[in-house]
């Protein structure tokens, strides 16, 4: 069960005192308290863990500084979109906004391979007016053999650029929670204004202690990737164990599943899921088409197939897309094959308008239908 608390509640003051009372002395539970500090007010939400089926939702309501409770189901507890539960979705983070409402594309390397590429990339986003982007440092790669990214050698060059060309959100992959003070500290040192929002990949996604180690800071957004070999359950409640650590600010990511039924692509698309998510829980939802369909190809009328795949999450409402591009793919040191050129950049950002606004008119339609019913009932 949450107690949201009414805005900008003390939590020193004398009613969450006496809430507090009341609540502590209620048997087999116990509380945790999560505040979200927005730029207007300050959020409180008490968790109530334990034994609250026979706790009534009035008598709780009742309570000092109590705005509304709700009961939440078993799963996805902070996550989840529990009934009744009309919380907003999202977040803001370095000035972006990220919700179930929004659109942001991540369009950026791979793998840095050298401050060229970097310098490449970020001069066509600036030019696309692009502010998000992806760039992997840390690779976690299926060869022992092969690049293994560039690690914490290539941080100082990305931030510094990243501030330069106007980048305000990176997308970058950590592996072990010794990255996440690697990037603190580069961006502390490069004193850049760009923020990162740490990626756990799809081979980490029950890698329960980096998930907890991400969860426990609060400073970086994450996006997590859905297991390529799981079920959607299980990588939901892998998102939400970084939740239950206190990062709320937490992106799902679908990027295929691993299946030769999905050939010739690399992975069989999974977009149809984008509403699925969005519908059980509360988070903003990601494509990856490139790690998804993984090839160049195209299709007769000449649409490349990673487009159509970006199309098919778009048009069901995606929130974020996260695609690799590299000024030239074919020595890109990690996934050339599925890279797009810096130049087909606008072709890629014209098309994603296209889609999304028929996404809202879809999503228009829906509510006009949905009214006209509710009339004639
Ligand atoms: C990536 O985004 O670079 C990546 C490795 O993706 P995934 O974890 O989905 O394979
Ligand atoms: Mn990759």
């Amino acid at each position: 069960m949450i107690l949201i608390l009414e805005p900008n509640t003390d939590v020193a003051g004398e009613d969450f005192k006496r809430l507090q009372e009341t609540l502590s002395s209620l048997p087999g539970v116990h509380t945790r308290l999560h505040q979200e500090h927005g730029a207007q007010q300050v959020l409180t939400e008490v968790y109530l863990i334990g034994d609250t089926q026979s706790l009534s939702v009035t008598d709780m309501q009742a309570l000092p500084s109590v705005e509304r409770v709700v009961r939440v189901s078993e799963a996805y507890r902070i996550l989840g979109r529990h009934k009744d539960d009309t919380r907003p979705s999202g977040f803001e983070y370095n000035g972006v906004r990220f919700g179930q409402d929004t659109l942001n594309v991540f369009a950026g390397l791979c793998a840095v391979d050298s401050e060229e590429s970097v310098e490449h990339m970020m001069q066509a986003l600036q030019e696309s007016s692009l502010v998000c982007t992806r760039m992997g440092a840390y690779k976690p790669r299926t060869s022992p053999y092969s690049f293994q990214g560039l690690g914490h050698a290539c941080l100082p060059y990305v931030f510094r650029l990243a501030s330069q060309y106007g980048i305000k959100v990176i997308a970058m992959e950590v592996t072990h929670e010794s990255q996440i003070d690697e990037i603190r500290a580069a961006l502390a040192s490069t004193r850049s204004t760009t923020g990162v929002m740490l990626q756990i990949g799809t081979r980490n996604t029950q890698n329960f202690e980096l998930l907890k180690a991400v969860g426990r800071q609060h400073e970086f957004p994450v996006l997590i990737k859905r297991g390529f070999g799981i079920t959607l359950e299980e990588s939901l409640n892998a998102a939400e164990y970084l939740a239950s650590e206190g990062n709320r600010q937490v992106i799902f990511g679908l990027r295929g599943m691993k299946t030769n039924m999905g050939d010739p692509h690399r992975n069989l698309v999974d977009f149809a899921h984008v509403p699925v998510v969005q519908r059980l829980t509360r988070m903003p939802v990601c494509v990856d088409p490139s790690h998804s369909v993984g090839v160049p190809t195209r299709g007769p009328q000449g649409i490349l197939d990673i487009m159509h795949a970006t199309a098919q999450g778009v048009i069901a409402g995606a929130n974020m897309v996260l695609v690799d591009f590299h000024p030239d793919p074919s020595v890109a040191k990690v996934d050339g094959a599925q890279a797009l050129r810096l130049e087909e950049l606008p072709h890629f950002l014209e098309d994603v308008r296209i889609v999304r606004e028929a996404y809202q008119k879809r999503v228009e339609l829906a509510r006009r239908f949905e009214k006209a019913e509710a009339i004639a009932q």
